[in-house]
């Protein structure tokens, strides 16, 4: 195990004013805290933070960086706190260890391929700093040089983790060292046959072509000291998986040299590049196609080499890399080198990368480099490095590990219809991470979201303001539109049931069916939809069926009432009419069916009041208004007598009021008051301490000595209502009030 002392000595060779005594403090405070605790190989705990501090050494990281990683298990392993870390280390340094306990989370996750793009996503949601991220690419090298040692039904899934996930990663930060053995090791464990195979294959090949890469390097040496340049060439054999998976996508033939072998030019300047270049094309042929100018171009990641592949001295092809030594250096370590190499004027010019648009999500690698490049201090860059990325985005799983990718300010609600239309239309609740929580709720990285379902849930229309995916709002509003739908529907079936029954008639859907055409409507749903929204008389649609059907109406009315009608009221007190002398029966299916399922005074269709008001507590009744919805009446009012010969338009509703309601409803009072000096103020202020509104007030009838006024209300039920007008009773200017038809 890597002492404390060789630690610091690693450090400073790199960086000489290295904070020693940070160094110190995290070595042995970790070492302490994970005490005896032992890896699945049998080595001490501690080696394994100590080996990820030392990877992070080889990429020249910054003290802070090595610290953490020392730390980085001791949240999540040991009885070390967060509140410990800020106190012995500072806030900075635990926020970036909490950092690593969270993504700890993400490995409890099942992952799948197709989902890798939003895990990587999520990732750099959850780390917010860079160097988090780079501590756990550390880490998780160093799990995979020691995967041997954990159980074998865990090292496939997290070989495919490492494959899917962490490889593709650091390559897109540009260390392509990391990339490179994290997928060789990943390799090994996921195919292992083909590995084994691919590997034996390239010794062997190895051995055979040793004579020819030694002739090769030896050949290009002298090129370049003929051309006074100074370069090393180095011959490099193409690890297993990159050449598997070059046979695999291409198809190509493991024999071609230039398939596993590849030479790698490192010169000193920019200039040199080019010069070695042309050295190169006027020496040997190029193979068209396969020149790749990096350097003018660089890749998203800032990989900047340049490539070509030529026809070499024995007519094998050759692939060759051209490249300064710093950008070998960025090649291998990507983001993190910028850490410690300052590019030399106009290495990283804003020319450069104007010319590679932003489409790449690594747009702030780019940001990032840019602050390096006109900072000062190079030191500044792992300070600066706060991932901007994806702060817009939410990622969240469901129990089975589903990974869905939601917009900033998501709810459980968007949540549910990002997973399904369906499951989206039956929420009626959300569990998240285990807990109920209000479907309002605004989700957080890496949440987990239960959704409750019930078949019976229609989603409120209320919940349009909540959500913000698209998806939910035009999935709410659809929903909400077949609600309605389905209620006029269900409203007209049983306005032309009454209808028809009246005539003596039975009433059936498919007796409609023959005549749709007569009621120029498309199907049976559309004419009972047009009858419930009162765009269709229901005697029309007798008459369409029966067409020798006389409209009754007409003689109904010249009926005395008593004979035609009979009220009845229902089991919940709701009042309707069946025509002519209800017997026991009628009674009874009325109280069964009597009350048509609308929601009340809240609910989808258009609802107006009776100008008297109606107020929860009373019992009401609907009318319907063809065209125009419905008017609510309380059950006691004797404009109802007006609509006595129209069974069909009456509605049985109630009220559809919790204690969330926060609405005033109208009543109309009569109020009978003195005409002495400021009797009008003080009803006024009655009425105002009793906290009800007045909407309007008209004086109806003057007297020398009183007045007797209509005072509009806004109310809040009847109970509100009673209150108010007995204490108008008691003032002493008042001789009567009461309620309008109430
Ligand atoms: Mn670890």
């Amino acid at each position: 195990m890597m002492r404390q002392y060789e630690l610091v000595e690693r450090v400073q060779r790199y960086k000489p004013d290295v904070n020693e005594a940070l160094l110190n403090k995290a070595y042995v405070y970790a070492m302490q805290k994970h005490g005896h605790q032992r890896r699945a190989s049998g080595d001490p705990y501690f080696s394994h933070p100590l080996e990820v501090a030392a990877i992070l050494t080889e990429m020249h990281m910054d003290e802070a960086t090595i610290a953490v990683a020392l730390l980085h298990d001791t949240i999540e392993d040991t009885s070390a706190t967060r509140q410990e870390i800020d106190e012995l280390f500072g806030p900075d340094l635990g926020s970036l260890v909490e950092g690593l306990t969270k993504l700890k989370k993400l490995d409890l996750v099942s992952k799948k391929a197709e989902q890798a793009e939003n895990l990587r996503k999520l990732l750099l949601a959850i780390s917010e700093d860079v160097r988090v991220l780079l501590v756990k690419l550390a880490d998780r090298l160093h799990n995979m040089r020691t995967l041997d040692h954990m159980p074998e039904s865990k090292r496939l899934r997290i070989a495919e983790e490492t494959m899917d996930i962490y490889a593709p990663l650091a390559g897109r930060m540009g260390m392509q060292g990391m990339r490179e053995e994290l997928e060789e090791l990943a390799f090994r464990y996921i195919n292992p046959e083909a590995y084994r195979t691919v590997t034996s294959r390239l010794a062997e090949l190895s051995e055979r072509n040793r004579d020819v890469i030694v002739e090769i390097e030896n050949t290009l040496s002298e090129l370049f000291k003929k051309y006074e340049l100074k370069a090393s060439v180095k011959g490099r054999q193409k690890k297993p998986w990159s050449v598997f998976r070059k046979m695999e996508s291409k198809a190509l033939s493991f024999e071609q040299l230039s398939d596993i072998f590849g030479f790698r030019v490192i010169v000193d300047t920019v200039e040199d590049c080019y010069r070695a270049l042309g050295a190169i094309h006027t020496t040997w042929s190029m193979v068209p196609g396969r020149f790749k100018d990096y350097i003018s171009t660089p890749k998203q990641n800032d990989y900047r080499s340049i490539h070509t592949t030529i026809v070499g001295p024995s007519r094998q092809r050759i692939e060759l890399q051209i490249r300064t030594r710093e950008m070998n250096k960025v090649a291998e370590y990507g983001v993190a080198v910028h850490a410690l190499y300052k590019d030399t004027p106009g290495k990283v010019n804003a020319a450069d990368h104007a010319i590679s648009k932003e489409t790449n999500a690594y747009a702030w690698l780019r940001r990032t480099i840019e602050q390096l490049a006109e900072g000062d201090n190079p030191e500044d860059f792992l300070e600066n490095t706060k991932l901007e990325l994806f702060q817009d985005q939410v990622f969240c799983f469901t129990p089975k590990g589903m990974l869905i990718a939601l917009p900033r300010g998501a709810t459980p609600i968007d949540f549910a219809y990002a997973v399904h239309t369906d499951v989206g239309d039956t929420c009626v609740g959300a569990k998240v991470n285990g807990r109920i929580m209000p479907l309002m709720t605004e989700l957080k990285n890496g949440d987990e979201v239960e959704i409750i379902r019930s078949k019976a849930q229609v989603p409120p229309a209320a919940w349009e303001s909540v959500v913000v995916t698209g998806k939910a709002r035009a999935a709410i509003r659809r929903a909400t539109k077949n609600a309605i739908r389905k209620q006029y529907s269900g409203l007209g079936a049983r306005i032309l049931e009454r209808a028809f029954d009246r005539a003596g008639k039975v009433f059936s859907k498919d007796g409609l069916k023959p005549v749709l055409h007569r009621l120029a409507r498309k199907d049976v749903e559309d004419v009972l939809t047009a009858v419930g929204r009162g765009e269709l008389a229901s005697s029309d649609v007798m008459k369409a069926v029966f067409p020798d059907f006389k409209d009754e109406r007409v003689t109904q009315a010249a009926k005395p009432r008593e004979e035609g009608w009979s009220k009845i009221r229902n089991a919940a007190g709701m009042l309707f009419q069946i025509p002519g002398r209800a017997s026991r029966k009628d009674r009874q299916v009325a109280r069964e069916n009597g009350a048509v399922p609308i929601r009340g005074v809240r609910g989808d269709l258009p609802v107006r009041f009776a100008p008297e008001g109606a107020v929860p507590g009373d019992r009401i009744i609907g009318i319907m208004q063809p065209g125009s919805g419905i008017t609510i009446y309380p059950i006691q009012s004797p404009s109802l007598t007006a609509f006595d010969d129209q069974p069909e338009r009456w509605i049985d509703v109630r009220w559809d009021i919790d204690e969330a309601t926060k609405e005033r409803f109208p009543a109309r009072i009569s109020v009978v008051a003195l005409n002495a000096p400021g009797s009008l103020a003080e009803i006024a202020q009655v009425i105002a301490e009793n906290d009800a509104n007045i909407h309007t007030l008209s004086m109806i009838r003057t007297a020398p000595d009183f007045t007797e006024m209509l005072i509009d209300l806004e109310v809040w039920d009847l109970k509100h209502l009673n209150r108010l007008i007995s204490q108008l009773k008691e003032n002493a200017s008042v001789s009567d009030a009461h309620r309008v038809n109430g």
